[in-house]
C-alpha cells in the first residue's frame, strides 16, 4: 500500500489509549505485508508467481477479501477489478508514473483482466488462475481492508471516538470526537488547488469516506490527464469523472466503491437504489465545466 496511516485516539488513559493505537497500526503494517504485491513475500505475491501453474493455498481471511472482491466487481459489472494489475502495469503506474502504453501491449494486458480468470475454491482454500499473465492487484480495496482491521481492534480494546485515514484517500470514523459533533472531513474539490474551498465537509460516525480522483498519480499526454485508476473494461484510465466519494458503514467497501465510481459514474444511481443508507459523490464532466452526480452529501451541488 504504500500509504501513511494515522489514527487520532480521545480517551481518558494516555497509556491504553498509546497501546491500542500501535496495535491498530501493527496490524495495518501486518496486512500490508501480506496483501501488496509489490512486497515479494506476501500472499499476493505468491499468488502472482504460482497460481497460474497450480491452485495455492490461502489465509482464510485472504480467501474471504478475495470473496468479496468477486461480489463487489460483479456489483460493479466490472468496473472494480483486482485483476486489473497487467493495466496498470502496461499504462506504467506499477514502478513508475505512468506512461502511454504500446497498442498491442495493451491488448495483451487486457487479455488476461477479469476475475473469470480466477477459480475460488473457498473448501480447500487454495486460489487459482486459469492462464497464465493474470495478476492480483489489492491497491484499491486493502487500504479499506486494513482500516476496518485496525477500527475492529480499536472497538475491542474499548475505544469510543477515534478517526483514521490511509494516504487521506479512506478514513473511518468510531463514534465521535469530544464535544458532541461529528467528525468532520472536508472532500477538496477536483485539482492540485490545496487552497481551494472544499467542494464538500462530510461528517462521519462508524461510517467511513473514500475518495478517488484522476489527479494524485497521473501523467499528462496528448492534453490529456491519465490516472492510476483504470477502467478494467476498456483498459483505458477512468476518463468518465474526475472525482468520486462514497460513504459507506465499512471502509473496505467504501474504498471499492469509490474507485468503481469514478470508472463508471453511471453506478451511482445503482448503488443509490441497492445499498440503502449510501451516500456518494461524483464529479463528472471537464475541469472547465464540472457536473456533479450527488446523494446524501451536502454542499456539493453547489460546485
Ligand atoms: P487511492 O489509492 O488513491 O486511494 P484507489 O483506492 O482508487 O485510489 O486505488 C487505486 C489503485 O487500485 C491503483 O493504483 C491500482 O493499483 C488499483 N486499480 C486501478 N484501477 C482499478 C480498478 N478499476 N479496479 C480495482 N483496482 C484498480
Ligand atoms: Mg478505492
Amino acid at each position: 500500500m504504500a500509504t501513511r496511516f494515522e489514527i487520532v485516539l480521545h480517551g481518558n488513559n494516555p497509556v491504553s489509549l498509546r497501546a491500542a493505537g500501535e496495535e491498530a497500526l501493527d496490524e495495518i503494517e501486518r496486512l500490508e505485508a501480506q496483501l501488496s504485491l509489490y512486497q515479494p513475500g506476501s500472499e499476493i505475491a505468491g499468488l502472482n508467481r504460482a497460481a497460474h501453474e497450480r491452485p495455492v493455498r490461502v489465509t482464510p481471511a485472504l480467501l474471504e477479501l478475495l470473496r468479496r472482491a468477486r461480489a463487489l466487481s460483479d456489483e460493479t459489472h466490472g468496473a472494480f477489478d483486482i485483476t486489473v494489475a497487467p493495466l496498470v502495469r502496461c499504462w506504467g503506474f506499477m514502478n513508475g508514473t505512468g506512461t502511454l502504453p504500446d497498442p498491442s501491449a495493451l491488448e495483451e494486458a487486457r487479455a488476461k483482466v477479469g476475475m473469470c480468470h480466477i477459480e475460488l475454491d473457498a473448501d480447500n482454500l487454495t486460489v487459482r488462475f486459469k492462464r497464465p499473465g493474470v495478476m492480483l492487484d489489492l491497491g484499491a480495496i486493502g487500504k479499506g481492508y486494513a482500516i476496518d482491521r485496525a477500527a475492529g481492534l480499536l472497538r475491542e480494546a474499548g475505544m469510543s471516538s477515534a478517526l483514521l485515514h490511509g494516504g487521506t484517500s479512506t478514513a473511518y470514523a468510531i463514534g465521535r470526537p469530544p464535544g458532541g459533533a461529528r467528525w468532520k472531513i472536508a472532500i477538496t474539490p477536483p485539482g492540485n488547488d490545496a487552497t481551494a474551498q472544499p467542494l464538500s465537509v462530510v461528517e462521519l460516525e462508524n461510517e467511513s469516506l473514500s475518495v478517488s480522483a484522476v489527479w494524485g498519480r497521473s501523467f499528462r499526454a496528448d492534453e490529456k490527464t491519465y490516472g492510476h485508476i483504470i477502467d478494467p473494461r476498456t483498459g483505458v484510465p477512468a476518463e468518465n469523472a474526475l472525482l468520486s466519494a462514497v460513504v459507506w458503514p465499512g471502509a473496505t467497501e467504501s474504498d471499492a466503491l469509490s474507485t468503481a465510481l469514478l470508472t463508471a459514474p453511471e453506478l451511482l444511481a445503482e448503488f443509490v437504489a441497492h445499498r440503502p443508507g449510501i451516500r456518494c459523490l461524483v464529479v463528472g464532466g471537464t475541469a472547465a465545466e464540472p457536473q456533479v452526480s450527488v446523494h446524501g452529501i451536502e454542499g456539493a451541488e453547489r460546485f
